[in-house]
């Protein structure tokens, strides 16, 4: 991405992008490196695709770079995924030597960037191990969880904790996944970039061969779930639910998804939703390239309602980019879900496919609601979940630490 926040100024206004040009004055010429697993798929790769550019933008120095790896690396990662999201997974000593190997090898080519970088901000477990392996940082090192972790499995916590303890402070989306650790911990909501792809504005005529070009009619409402195909999204619970309304209340449903180069179960899950909505007409199971941001774009604007019925969720930048379009949202009761679907405002949450199903059918009786949750939804991601907001946190944390780590090292 190669926009400039000036490019921003129509929609959060010139206070907003000037306050960012004043907080990053004291931080010319820093070197901020972002490290994390894949370069496309997922939340994480879509935020540090905009994040880099206006953080160079402001004249710091940033770049992203990509850890590595194999199956087993990736095998082991998920696992730390998977446990971090509470579930209870195989740990073994051959999954933990892939692990350490693999970020070893990625050591050797980053260690020059990172001991001499002035922030680096690593994100999630994949990379966690790379703090161990620069003895000399020079910089402030942060650890950014964007998974939920508010119950995470013990073994799997008591393993990475050993990793992330060194850091000079974590940072999760929202407060119930704070856990104790030796240093500070912030709390920063992930953003959606309004004017990119998967955000602008699009023409009637292009939502309208977006659906042809990926065989959706158009003549019954259209329900959409955006997701990489993992269990946590819960895509079945979503079939589920749409078997139970579709008799009484006729839509459309829409599971899209893709492949995230650093998750190696969608393959599997995806068969899984197939033979579940095998039989099931009505049902479009879409297999996007991780491209495909004007295709999603146009699904989430040609959508009456979307559904995001995750049973884990670190943020789901799916539900603020369906509520900028002003879509409400049916949402899993979890993680920061509950962040961006007020009940009654923005959308509903639910927690089984049953309650899913009557909200989607309550909604789809009432047009007057669906545009009422829609400017609402809109509203709140307007004021909220923006990226300038996400910057200026950002900006503050790194003056914050840089000044508190500074006043720490004087004082000892
Ligand atoms: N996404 C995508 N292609 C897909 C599935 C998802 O581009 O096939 C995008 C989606 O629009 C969103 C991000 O990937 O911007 C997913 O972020 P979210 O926080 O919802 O979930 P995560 O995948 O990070 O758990």
């Amino acid at each position: 991405m190669d926009r400039v926040l000036a490019d921003y100024e129509a929609v959060v206004g010139s206070n907003a992008i000037s306050q960012l040009h004043q907080l990053a004055r004291d931080l010319k010429g820093a070197r901020v490196v972002h490290v994390n697993s894949t370069r496309v798929g997922g939340g994480v790769a879509e935020i540090l695709d905009w994040l880099i550019s206006l953080m160079n933008d402001l004249g710091l120095e940033a770049s992203w770079e990509v850890v590595e790896g194999h199956a087993e690396y990736f095998h082991t990662t998920k696992a730390f995924h998977n446990g971090l999201q509470g579930n209870n997974v195989p740990l073994t000593r051959k999954m933990l030597d892939a692990y350490e190997a693999t970020l070893e090898a990625n050591a050797e080519r980053l260690r020059p960037i990172l001991e001499e970088a002035d922030f680096v901000f690593i994100h999630d477990p994949q990379p966690a191990m790379l703090l161990k392996l620069c003895p000399n940082r020079k910089g402030i090192w942060l650890w950014r969880c964007h998974i939920d972790a508010s119950h995470p499995n013990r073994k799997v916590w008591s393993y990475l904790r050993s990793l992330v303890a060194g850091f000079d402070a974590s940072i999760f989306s929202m407060p119930d996944f704070a856990q104790p650790l030796p240093h500070p911990q912030f709390l920063i909501a992930p953003s959606i970039d309004p004017l990119s792809d998967k955000n602008c504005e699009l023409p009637d005529d292009e939502i309208a061969s977006a659906l042809s070009r990926l065989g959706v009619p158009t003549d019954r409402p259209i329900l959409t779930q955006i997701s990489r195909f993992d269990r946590f999204k819960d895509p079945v619970g979503v079939v589920e639910a749409y078997n139970l309304l579709k008799d009484s209340t006729p839509s459309t449903l829409v599971l899209a998804g893709g492949g995230a180069t650093d998750d190696p179960e969608g393959a599997a899950v995806l068969e899984e939703v197939q033979d579940a909505a095998a039989g099931s007409e009505g049902i479009h199971i879409l297999m996007l390239p991780s491209d495909a941001h004007r295709t999603i774009n146009a699904l989430q604007r040609a959508s009456t309602l979307v559904i995001q019925k995750s049973t884990q969720e670190g943020f789901g930048l799916t539900v603020t980019e369906a509520l900028w379009k002003g879509r409400p949202v049916i949402g899993g009761d979890v993680g920061g879900i509950r962040l961006q679907v007020h009940n009654h405002h923005t959308g509903y949450l639910v927690n089984t496919p049953q309650g899913a199903a009557l909200r989607i059918r309550e909604l789809l009786r009432s047009p007057a609601r669906i545009h009422r949750m829609g400017v609402q939804g809109r509203k709140f991601v307007t004021e909220s979940f923006l990226l300038n907001r996400h910057l200026r946190e950002y900006l503050t944390l790194m003056l914050g630490m840089r000044r508190g780590v500074a006043n720490y090292l004087i004082a000892h």
